[in-house]
């Protein structure tokens, strides 16, 4: 089953096969994601979006790669950040929406400290596809899927692997999203750290907490540290001391060490270094942190591919000119 849906807005819900699409779509790109310069011959699918990267909140991977994946598709497009938009004169992220598309923009990848925002566009803006770029701590598929993809490049099927996922776990988008694509995919997780920054035990699906890090990587198969997401800490969260975490949750160099050589060591960025991942493991050159970023490019291309088809079809299917899709 081919991934043909109007929007991607996380990876929760999406079968295997569709996952499984978008892998084998980015996997064709990996040339092209590593290649400066690189363009696509055009394809009708893709001359037909136009896009705008609404990115209102910081990012330089995700950004940056959603812009170079859409030159090297030959993707009309603009990026822009609330600094720049009407929404600091207090027009909501609908009338922007909006005005974007009455001026033809039909693909709108979005990046939101709310949770649902991307969501709440699709809703909204009949016509367009919307991309989830990251939604407060909601989801980030297409972080999830450039891991699945890194993963599954390395092992060809990630069913029956163990990963385990360290660090502030509650308010990770990515962490949701990738437990989400490999409970899919048949892989399981551990979810470590402190006990106030994971969820509920069962929440998640394919999921278990644990408490000790040595413990649970024990036996593993790839580790992702993540980082504390200090700015979606709420009053009367606890930030954890930086010393103390690192003893308890850090990758240090000493873990590193102590780990099989087979064992994958990821990190989605941006890395607090000597924090949740010691900077001597990052420039040891064992992790997998770079071809991550490349994986970003191949994937962004095999979603804007996918979606550009899933309109091409559509409007193929009912007559209807392409951009008029998600009302039909
Ligand atoms: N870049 C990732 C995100 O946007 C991870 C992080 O910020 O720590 O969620």
């Amino acid at each position: 089953m081919s991934f043909r849906r109007p929007h991607l807005l996380g990876l929760a819900g999406l079968e295997a096969e569709e996952i499984g699409d978008l892998l084998d779509r980015a996997d064709s790109f990996w040339e092209a994601a590593g290649t400066p310069g690189w363009r696509a011959t055009k394809s009708p699918a893709t001359a037909r979006l136009s896009a705008v990267n609404l990115i209102l909140e910081p990012s330089t991977r995700t950004r940056c790669s959603f812009e170079i994946a859409e030159q090297r598709l030959g993707i009309e497009h603009l990026s822009v950040g609330d600094e720049r938009l009407s929404l600091i004169k207090g027009e909501t992220l609908v009338d922007t929406g909006r005005t974007l598309r009455a001026m033809g923009v039909n693909v709108f990848i979005v990046r939101h400290p709310e949770v649902g925002a991307p969501a709440r566009l699709s809703e909204e803006l009949p016509g367009a596809h919307i991309v989830n770029a990251g939604d407060g701590t909601g989801e980030h598929p297409t972080q999830g899927l450039l891991d699945l993809l890194v993963l599954r490049r390395r092992w060809g099927s990630l069913g029956g692997r163990r990963i385990v996922i360290v660090g502030d776990v509650l308010h990770s988008r990515v962490a949701r999203s990738c437990v989400h694509g490999l409970a899919a995919l048949g892989a399981t997780t551990v979810l470590c750290g402190p006990r106030h920054l994971q969820p509920e035990a069962g929440g998640w699906p394919g999921s278990s907490v644990a408490e000790d890090l040595d413990d649970a990587l024990a036996g593993a198969d790839a580790v992702m540290a993540l980082r504390i997401q200090r700015e979606r800490f709420t009053a009367g969260e606890a930030l954890p001391e930086r010393a103390a975490y690192r003893e308890r949750f850090g990758l240090t160099m000493e873990r590193a060490r102590r780990l099989p050589s087979e064992t994958l060591i990821l990190h989605p960025g941006p890395f607090n270094r000597d924090v949740e991942i010691d900077g001597e493991v990052i420039d040891g050159g064992r992790t997998e942190v770079w071809t991550q970023v490349r994986a970003g490019v191949a994937v962004r291309m095999a979603t804007l591919t996918a979606l550009g088809e899933a309109l091409e079809a559509s409007s193929v299917e009912t007559g209807a000119p392409a951009g008029a899709w998600a009302r039909a």
